[in-house]
């Protein structure tokens, strides 16, 4: 059968990797003149099994109430508010209850752990090198508050099965040495111990290279402006490079994926949410992150990636426009030389990067069947894409495919917005 993927951002090659492994004719189309080059280049490279929750959870709303006064604020919202930005924030609001939080989290971990299977299978299977590390996951608390909150999320992680540990400051510089220079900033942490972090952008490459040696053709510097339907069936894609027809169609266009799906009337609830990295060589091994971790004040990643460090964050609400904001960078920047101030040297202009984030208001992804008979979303992947793309490639294939998925899939597609 032939499959037309739209798009090479990780969760598109990842669909398109296990779609040629099952036998199909996948072609991938691409605007970029290379894979992986939208959100899934400089993200934080966390690979965040345990640590998988959606943004909207109880107690949020007085939090960024807060935010919006703080000096360093890990939430910017553009205050010439769009009625799209209203109604963003309308529904994240209602899924802020311990109820929705419960349910929502219980979806996001069930694609990440596939993911977290998928990924070690893979690394068995290829050689790549990624710069995968498995240090876990440091959630750094610098307040007492922090440290009760997470008793609750100790709870929840029990229910889950998720392994981890609740570190005092010493626990943390044994993780983590570098903190031994600011001990006195932090109260404690916990530690996902079976969350890895690694570099997006190298993997996306490899496999993209794999899904070539299996056949899958690439066809890059196209861009997507409509998709044709007959009687709710797709029948074909209308590209500034000619028209693509194929049997079945997997849409994951990331940020992009609401506006080419909304005139064939589909109302998907994606929203581009804008974030934040900077990439700096280690200027000294030994006064740098080894792992990678979370600055809970902030919400702001710090992750070794080889020779470097990336530190990402912030959640700015401002529609489509991907420019560097000062206040964007600041607080990623503050962050890092308060935690890590000997590790990097001076940030210059060319090492702060920035993309949208295709977000979802209950947090989970929306992988699976619309009501036209051959096309399949797998996108809103939002702030955890890379941690699951894999196990979103393994579900979509299985849906396209025909094949009942490995894993549960309730509440992942669009249905659970209608
Ligand atoms: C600052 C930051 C930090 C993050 N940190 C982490 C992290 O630590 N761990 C984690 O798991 N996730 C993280 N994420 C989230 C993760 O990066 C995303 O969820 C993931 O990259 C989304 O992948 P995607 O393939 O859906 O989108 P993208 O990578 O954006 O891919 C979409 C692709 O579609 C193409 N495209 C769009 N429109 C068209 C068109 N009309 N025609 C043709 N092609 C088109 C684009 O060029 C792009 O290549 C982070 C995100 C940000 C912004």
């Amino acid at each position: 059968m032939k499959v037309l993927v739209a798009d090479s951002g990780i969760i598109g090659i990842a669909s398109a990797y296990y779609l040629a492994k099952s036998g199909h004719q996948v072609t991938v189309v691409e605007q970029e003149l290379e894979p992986a080059l939208g959100t899934s280049f400089a993200n934080a490279g966390q690979l965040s099994y345990g640590m998988s929750s959606p943004w909207a959870a109880p107690g949020i709303p007085v939090k960024a109430m807060k935010w919006l006064v703080a000096k360093y604020a890990p939430l910017i919202i553009n205050p010439k508010l769009t009625l799209s930005t209203i109604k963003f924030l309308f529904r994240i609001l209602r899924n802020c209850t311990a109820s929705r939080y419960e349910i929502n989290k219980s979806r996001m971990v069930r694609v990440s752990k596939y993911s977290q299977q998928a990924i070690a299978e893979m690394v068995k299977e290829h050689d790549f090198d990624f710069e995968l590390r498995s240090h876990g996951l440091l959630q750094i608390f610098r307040t007492q508050e922090q440290l009760e909150a997470a008793k609750k999320d100790m709870a929840v992680l029990d229910a889950y099965n998720v392994k981890y540990e609740k570190l005092n400051v010493e626990g943390c510089i044994k993780a983590e040495p570098a903190l031994i220079h600011v001990k006195d900033k932090i109260k404690g942490g916990l530690r996902y111990l079976k969350d890895q972090s690694a570099n997006c952008f190298l993997f996306a490459n490899h496999l993209t290279q794999a899904c070539k040696d299996l056949g899958v053709k690439f066809d890059f510097n196209v861009n997507i402006q409509k998709i044709n339907s007959k009687n709710k069936k797709i029948i074909g894609i209308q590209t500034d490079q000619g028209d693509y027809i194929a049997d079945k169609y997997v849409i994951a266009l990331g940020s992009n994926s609401a506006d080419i799906l909304s005139p064939l009337g589909i109302n998907l609830p994606v929203y581009p949410v804008k974030g934040y990295s900077i990439t700096m060589p280690v200027k000294s091994d030994v006064d740098a992150p080894q792992g990678t971790l979370m600055d809970e004040t902030y919400k702001v990643a710090i992750t070794r990636l080889g020779d470097i460090v990336r530190v990402a964050g912030i959640a700015e609400l401002t529609g489509y426009d991907k420019i560097l904001s000062k206040s964007g960078d600041r607080i990623t920047q503050f962050v890092l030389n308060d935690l890590f101030p000997k590790a990097i040297g001076k940030v210059s202009d060319d090492q702060l990067w920035v993309d949208l984030r295709p977000m979802t208001p209950d947090g989970t992804p929306i992988i699976g069947k619309i009501p036209y008979e051959n096309l399949f979303l797998n996108t809103g992947h939002g702030t955890l894409g890379w941690t699951m793309s894999l196990g979103s490639g393994k579900i979509i294939n299985s849906i396209v495919s025909g094949q009942t998925p490995e894993i549960d899939i309730e509440g992942l597609d669009i249905s659970r917005y209608q």
